[in-house]
Parts: structure tokens; sequence; C-alpha cells
């Protein structure tokens, strides 16, 4: 399968490079000259599960580079991005190539149809964690399950073998009808760790070893949870609890918005709690939490 990853930082890295491994035709793309270059000069450095080796596998940067249009892009740059980079990827997508994203937050799908229509979305979470180390070279931090489900309309053929194709690449995916509690349970931790994490500077751990910033956490995760309820969106488990046991197994982590304010870069803010915000005022349901949560992320951004 002809398969171009469009963002291909540490996520994109990840899944790109263990399709390649497998046998699939990849090509990476990202705008990072650097990291583009040493995957290209030593093959694609990759680390932690399955092992340090390196991947031969073609970056390109820009897309541009590519002639023909792909049988399946996947989606892995940071959500602020998610439009700049598939408009600028749309000469490899042709009426027949599959879209896939399984970026944090809410709102990329959408974003996605806007662009190429939305009969050939598949969306989903993974449960799979990676690190970018330097140009070239990444970690896979965490093996977990990815669920995919297609944007819009019944689960189809081609979806079923594009799961098995990643299963057999060694990232276990499922093809599912429910995904959007997946995306919602997800969506739950990311909104209680963080803008918190950013906000703080500190680990994923420190915020149920506090008093106060626990107390952040459960006010944040509940007001989403109003919303979810006020949708008819049953989540899997209780959010508040959840998201402080995701803290607690990943205490020593730094989210990635702790990691993208660090670096100066754009975060996923309004993807995550600006989504609950936004959700909020179409339901009427008050968030101030996460209303400040978004106003103190982006007066760290206003400041870089
Ligand atoms: P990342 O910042 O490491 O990688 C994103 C890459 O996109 C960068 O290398 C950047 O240069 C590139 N990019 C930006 N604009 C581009 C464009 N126009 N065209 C091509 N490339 C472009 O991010 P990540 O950690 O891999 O996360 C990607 C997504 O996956 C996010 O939505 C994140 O929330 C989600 N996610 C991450 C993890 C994780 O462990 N890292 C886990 C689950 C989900």
């Amino acid at each position: 399968m002809k398969i171009a990853v469009l963002g291909s930082g540490a996520m994109g890295s990840v899944f790109g490079g263990l399709l390649a491994e497998h046998g699939q035709d990849v090509v990476l793309i990202d705008t990072w000259k650097e990291h583009i270059n040493a995957i290209n000069k030593n093959g694609l450095h990759l680390e932690g599960i399955g092992g340090d080796r390196f991947i031969n596998v073609k970056g390109v940067s820009p897309a541009d580079e590519i002639k023909d249009h792909v049988d399946l892009v996947i989606v892995f740059v940071k959500s602020p991005f998610t439009e700049s980079a598939v408009k600028g990827a749309s000469h490899i997508i042709g009426e027949n190539t599959m879209i896939m994203t399984l970026q944090n937050g809410l709102g990329n799908a959408e974003k996605i149809a806007e662009i190429t229509g939305s009969s050939r979305i598949i969306v989903g979470i993974t449960n799979n964690g990676a690190t970018l180390i330097e140009p070239g070279r990444v970690r896979h931090a965490g093996l977990g399950e990815t669920v995919i489900s297609p944007f819009d309309g019944k689960i189809f053929q081609r979806i079923k073998e594009i799961a098995q194709i990643f299963t057999e690449a060694g990232l276990p995916m499922r093809v599912s009808d429910e995904v959007t509690v997946l995306v919602w349970d997800k969506l739950m931790v990311n909104v209680g760790i963080n803008a918190l994490t950013a906000v703080l500077k500190v680990p994923n751990g420190y915020l149920v070893e506090h008093t106060s910033s626990e107390k952040l956490l459960e006010y944040a995760v509940r007001e989403a949870e109003k919303i979810c309820k006020a949708k008819g969106i049953q989540l899997k488990h209780d959010p508040v609890q959840h998201c402080k046991d995701v803290a607690r197994a990943t205490a020593a982590n730094y989210s990635s918005m702790y990691q993208d304010v660090a670096k100066k870069r754009i975060t996923e803010i309004d993807y995550i709690n600006g989504a609950v915000v936004n959700e909020g005022k179409k339901l009427g349901i008050p968030t101030p939490v996460n209303e400040t949560l978004v106003l103190l992320i982006r007066a760290i951004e206003e400041g870089y």
C-alpha cells in the first residue's frame, strides 16, 4: 500500500517507520528539513519498543516532491497545522485516497472534511506514545491499541484491510463504530492533564500529588463531563478517576503541551480545553475553568 505520513514528527515517524519496516511503500512528509535530511541520509533511527535500529524509509519536505496519488494519508501534524498541511498535500490525495487522523483533540476530521469531503476520512484514537529525541531519531515510548472508524458512514472492507496492515506492522488496530466515545474518553485525559502541566511546568504525576492541582484537574474534567452528558455520550470510565489514573501511571512524563510550551511552539489548546469551551457555549453550559486554562496557555503563547 502506498502510504504518505503527513507530519512525521514523533508519532508520524513511529507509524511510518513501522509500516515501512513491514513492507509498505511509505513516504514521510515533514516541513522540518533537518529531520527529513537526517532520515534520508542515515535512515530513520527508531528506538524504544521493538529495539534500537535504523529503518530505510524515504522522507520528503515539502510534499511537492511526490507526484502521484497515494492510497492512504496519515495526518500526524499537531492540530493547529491540519488545514495547511492537508491543503499543501492535496495533489497526492486522489478520489480513492483514504485520509486517516489519529490526532488528539476535537475538530481535526471536520477540518480535513472541508478540504477533501468526508466520505474517505478515517478517524480514531491511538494509545501509542512517541518522543522525538533529535532530527531523524524517535523513541516509540508506549505501545497501545489504536481504534479507528469511518468519519462518515458505515464500516467497509477497505477500513478493515487497513487495520490489518497496521496490526501486522506491530501497531495493533481495531475497527469500531463507537469511536466518538473513545475520542471523548481520551479528550477527558488531555483536558485534565495537558494545559495544567504546561502552565505549572510540572510532570503529569505532580497533578495528583498536590491538593490544589488535583482540584483543578477535577474541575476542568467535570465541566467537560457535563458536556458529554448533554450530548448523550456515555463515557467508558469515570473521567476524573481515569484522568488521575493516567496521571499516576505516567507520573514522570511531560505532556505534549508542556513540551510545546517549553519549545515555544503553538499548542493544541484550541482543540482540547478550547473545544470544551466551544461545545459549552453551543449547549449553554458554563466552562469557567477550561476558559481560564485556554487564556493562560494563549497568554504564554503570546509571549513567545
Ligand atoms: P510532533 O510535533 O512531534 O510532530 C508533528 C510534525 O508535523 C512536526 O515534525 C512538524 O514539523 C510537522 N509539520 C507541521 N506542519 C506541517 C506541514 N504543513 N506539513 C508537513 N509537516 C508538518 O507531534 P506528535 O507528538 O507526533 O503529535 C502528532 C499528533 O498526535 C498530535 O495531535 C498529538 O496530540 C497526537 N498524539 C501524540 C502522541 C505522542 O505520544 N506524541 C500520542 C497520541 C497522540
